[in-house]
């Protein structure tokens, strides 16, 4: 095989490997055209120089199949090697239909081996109706993806579509997915497995097609920065921010400012924010990665970031007052009803008036037990009317103790590390209980003290690795916010407008 390259919209054109031409095939301009002899099916059948008509048609079929698709001039000719003629391609379709000239030259079914072109890649256009994007969720399919966005039929020719299905089987967690909805109807859908990398679904005449691009899509960060002249709905538009972006603008410093009252014409804005671009367009704005806004007084900066626990949220690059967070969770199972609270009480067992240490949440027996925060276990097994208990050791001379259990998390042994939230047994009725609870208390230099009321101690609320994380991520954003500003400060306000 050879390759050829037709100069014919970039389309290459594959030879068999038998064929030589004598001189290099030319693409002539239309003020070249000489009037041609019209090839007609008979000679075109009879003629020694089979595999040149061949190419020709085959040149001739994909450009008008290219010119229908636009943007491509039907002026495509070349010339005959060995006859110095000019053949006139539109001529010869003009007389046989391409299929009669398919036929009449017996071609081999498989000697064209591919072609490549942009104009092939004709995608429906990005701006009309609506996109949306979704996330990919680690129990999510095609499937239940498509079927949330609660479309007329056309998903469902998508999702009958077993190419589609085969490429898009295995979704990757945290992938994002738009879709483009026009009139009740999905036009395309755009798997985005990576910043470029795209498998890119588009409604045809013949039902959906599909296929991998690496550059017609892109998951940026923009930047936009400007100063209010007349309020921050107007002047964020005017600069290219989508109503999205604007309205996270003022959630995003909801605790640094009142923005019904304190946007001032003169006040600078800069955000960066992820953006999907499509066919060179923005299609979907998502969150805002970083932000600062400047006043005459005060400049405020906040930086997107989540944490290993999930939790998002925007944070002050240097505020480390915010970064805290009580240390221990109030309660060491999710939901149960609390049976029994803090101090005086008559004990349920012996009808004596007692002062009870702990407080009981009542739930059903196999319920998991959590460690309320961060520390080791101190002990772990049978304690009289304790049943079988769980006692931890914190910082700052906390102990936390959990009663009653029917089984200890399998594995744990005494001196071990936990983490807030990790497992370390399950609610039971061992002991002195008349029914399934978990009795916790929660003592500091081994004074009991109310679990629901005492003063909790704060911790950072990031650790050390995700701490460093962040200090990374931010310092890269708020240079970036210096740079938007330094961009705002170029842009003044109208005169007339300011003072307000
Ligand atoms: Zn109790």
């Amino acid at each position: 095989m050879k390759r050829y390259n037709l100069p014919v919209g970039g389309i290459e054109v594959v030879i068999p490997g038998d064929y030589k031409p004598k001189q290099k095939l030319d693409h002539t301009t239309t003020k070249r055209i000489k009037p041609a002899r019209p090839a007609s099916a008979a000679t075109a059948a009879a003629s020694p120089h089979k595999h040149l008509r061949y190419i020709a048609t085959r040149t001739l079929l994909l450009t008008c199949g290219l010119a229908t698709l636009g943007n491509i001039p039907v002026y495509s000719m070349i010339n005959s090697p060995e006859e110095g003629k000019i053949l006139n391609l539109a001529t010869q379709l003009d007389n046989n239909s391409p299929a009669q000239v398919m036929k009449d030259l017996n071609l081999p079914a498989v000697a064209v081996e591919s072609f490549s072109g942009y104009a092939v890649d004709v995608l429906p256009d990005a701006r009309q109706g609506n996109w949306i994007m979704r996330s990919v969720e680690s129990e999510d399919t095609l499937e239940t993806i498509i079927s949330k966005l609660e479309l007329s039929k056309t998903a469902k020719a998508l999702l009958e579509n077993s190419n589609i299905q085969q490429e898009l089987k295995d979704l990757k967690t945290g992938a994002h997915i738009l879709v483009q909805i026009v009139d009740d109807q999905l036009l395309q859908l755009i798997y985005a497995k990576g910043k470029t990398n795209a498998y890119i679904v588009s409604a045809t005449d013949e039902g959906y097609a599909g296929k991998w691009e690496s550059e017609a899509f892109a998951m940026a960060d923009s930047r936009i920065a400007f100063t209010v002249k007349h309020s921050l709905q107007k002047d964020g538009k005017a600069a290219g921010l989508s109503n999205s972006v604007i309205r996270q603008i003022s959630q995003v410093f909801h605790k640094d400012m009142d923005f019904r009252k304190g946007v001032k014409v003169g006040d600078k804005v800069g955000v960066i924010f992820e953006d999907f671009r499509y066919q060179g367009e923005s299609i979907y704005t998502d969150k805002i990665l970083a932000a600062e806004y400047t006043s005459r007084k005060n400049t405020w900066q906040r930086i997107r970031f989540t944490l290993e626990d999930g939790k998002t949220d925007y944070f002050r690059p240097d505020g480390d007052s915010e970064l805290k967070r009580t240390a221990f969770d109030r309660k060491p199972i999710e939901g149960g009803r609390m049976s029994s609270g803090f101090g005086m009480r008559r004990h349920p067992v012996f009808g004596l008036r007692k002062a009870h240490a702990g407080t009981d949440f009542a739930a059903p027996r196999g319920t998991p037990i959590h460690a309320t925060a961060d520390g080791s276990v101190k002990f772990l097994g049978r304690q009289g009317g304790y049943g079988n208990v769980v006692e931890l050791r914190h910082r700052n001379g906390i102990t936390t103790l959990y009663g009653h259990m029917s089984a200890f998390k399998e594995g744990l042994g005494s001196g071990e590390k936990v983490t807030r939230g990790d497992v370390i047994g399950y609610v039971g009725s061992t002991g002195t209980s008349t029914g399934n609870h978990v009795h916790y208390e929660f003592r500091i230099n081994g004074e009991p003290q109310n679990p629901m009321t005492a003063d909790l101690p704060e911790v950072g609320i990031m650790s050390a690795t995700e701490m460093r994380k962040f200090k990374n991520f931010a310092s890269s954003m708020t240079q970036q916010l210096a740079d938007l500003r330094k961009l705002a400060s170029l842009d003044k306000p109208l005169k007339d407008q300011s003072g307000g």
